[in-house]
């Protein structure tokens, strides 16, 4: 018995795994990693793959970075843990400051305060309970959120109750809140009218709805989990508008797109425009790590004083056992330095440049329905013929040495921000030769 035969069925025996079918998971020969460094994988039988998702969409700089594993370490012999409840430390401290130096700055208010959570979903919770709590705070409760169709914000209730992605959330619909969805400006079933379709919507939701809605939440530029929906940054200026005009918050959900992915530090930067909120996560730690965080404006901050004469606590009620963590604080301001020392978000921009032109033959093939970018988040969406398409595709690839996973037919190609010139080639080659083999 292979070393992977003997760890999948132990596997099997003691492991409920996340958004995963176990009725075919020892079936579908699961890989079982054993050690990661750079771009690579190596599983428990020594076979080695690159990291064509960067492990779920986390990785930076690749693993094993010198720089941050000695971070985290150097911090561990410093303090393991302290409470951020009714405390602080340096390193919370210190990656607060930086992330709010890094934050998108434009004509609108800038983001001027950090609160934590853990993962991108607990991030995603905790703006939606600011927006609510911010609403009662400064006139009256909007007890509303407007969310796009096909969006993705995490697997909490409040974050799948803004999420409007069928397969992922029609199983929790009588449990969640009130929301109203709109036409995504991303969606392709609309055609070439998309955008002014989602635009046209949005404000006559905002004209119906307007003073119930607390805020609108959006991933910018692109729908990731929808399967990499990239759109125009206008649909991104007329939302900060009509928020304005309605007195409604605008929420980026950056959790996918923030941290250089799309070429930018955030993918707001492609529209100029700032929310009142941000959320962030997945590759704020460069993927060593769990840690996430709102970025607030200063007026939501605000509001959340209390002033004299007035009884009501205005308190922010809401926090984690293991927010701010000073060993993930520690990996995302070695992760943050080490991006910023090597460029390393320009150095993204060009890579996804160097994948794109690399896929014009993969695009042009019959199999492949679209091949979408935004920077280095791409879809490869390829023609159904039947059963679990992008998972055989996917499989075809791991055959030729890149790990990929897909979303339903598209098949995700989001390699590490570092990824070198063969490493890209090899990506795109192996692809290629597994859409043939599958589709061919
Ligand atoms: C992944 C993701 C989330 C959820 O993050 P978790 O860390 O998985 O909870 C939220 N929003 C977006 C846009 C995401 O891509």
């Amino acid at each position: 018995m292979s070393a992977s035969a003997s760890w999948i069925a132990r596997d099997a025996a003691a492991v409920w795994h996340p958004f995963t079918q176990h009725a075919d998971w020892t079936g579908d020969d699961p890989t079982v990693v054993a050690r990661a460094e750079g771009p690579w994988l190596w599983d428990v039988d020594g076979r080695r793959y690159l990291d064509g998702v960067s492990s779920l969409w986390t990785t930076t700089l690749g693993h094993g970075h010198p720089g941050v594993n000695a971070a985290i370490a150097d911090q561990l012999a410093k303090l393991d843990h302290a409470t951020f409840l009714g405390a602080s430390h340096t390193p919370g401290i210190e990656l607060s400051e930086t992330l709010i130096a890094l934050a998108p700055k434009g004509d609108d208010p800038d983001l001027t305060k950090v609160f934590y959570a853990g993962d991108g979903s607990s991030a995603v919770e905790a703006a939606l309970k600011i927006a609510y709590q911010y609403s009662t705070q400064t006139g009256h409760p909007r007890p509303k959120f407007v969310r796009l169709n096909h969006a993705y914000h995490g697997d909490t209730l409040g974050a799948v109750a803004v999420g409007g992605h069928d397969l992922f959330h029609q199983a929790y619909k009588p449990l969640l809140l009130e929301t109203v969805g709109i036409e995504s400006p991303g969606d392709r079933a609309l055609g070439a009218d998309r955008l002014t379709t989602a635009i046209s919507h949005l404000r006559s939701v905002m004209h119906e709805h307007g003073d119930q809605v607390c805020a609108i939440i959006v991933e910018p530029m692109i729908q990731g989990a929808a399967g990499m929906l990239d759109y125009d940054a206008a649909f991104l200026r007329e939302a900060r508008t009509l928020a304005y005009t309605y007195g409604a918050l605008l929420i980026f959900d950056e959790v996918a797109t923030g941290i250089g992915r799309t070429g930018r530090m955030w993918a707001a930067e492609h529209a100029g425009v700032v929310p009142d909120l941000l959320t962030c996560g997945k590759g704020v730690t460069g993927g060593y790590l769990p840690l996430s965080a709102v970025l607030a404006a200063e007026h939501v901050y605000e509001a959340f004083l209390t002033r004299p004469g007035d009884s009501s606590p205005r308190t922010f009620f809401h926090g984690h056992t293991y927010t701010a963590n000073p060993l993930c604080c520690a990996a995302a301001l070695a992760n943050l330095r080490v991006m910023g020392e090597q460029d390393v978000v320009a150095r993204a921009d060009r890579l996804g440049e160097r994948l794109g032109k690399l896929l014009e033959p993969v695009a042009a093939k019959d199999a492949v329905t679209e091949v979408r970018r935004l920077g280095t988040m791409i879809g490869v969406e390829v023609a159904p013929d039947g059963h679990r398409t992008g998972f055989r595709v996917c499989r075809a690839a791991r055959d030729r040495g890149v790990w990929l996973r897909p979303l339903g037919d598209t098949v995700v190609v989001m390699p590490p921000l570092t990824l070198g010139d063969d490493e890209a080639d090899l990506l795109v080659e192996a692809l290629d030769a597994a859409i043939d083999e599958v589709l061919g």
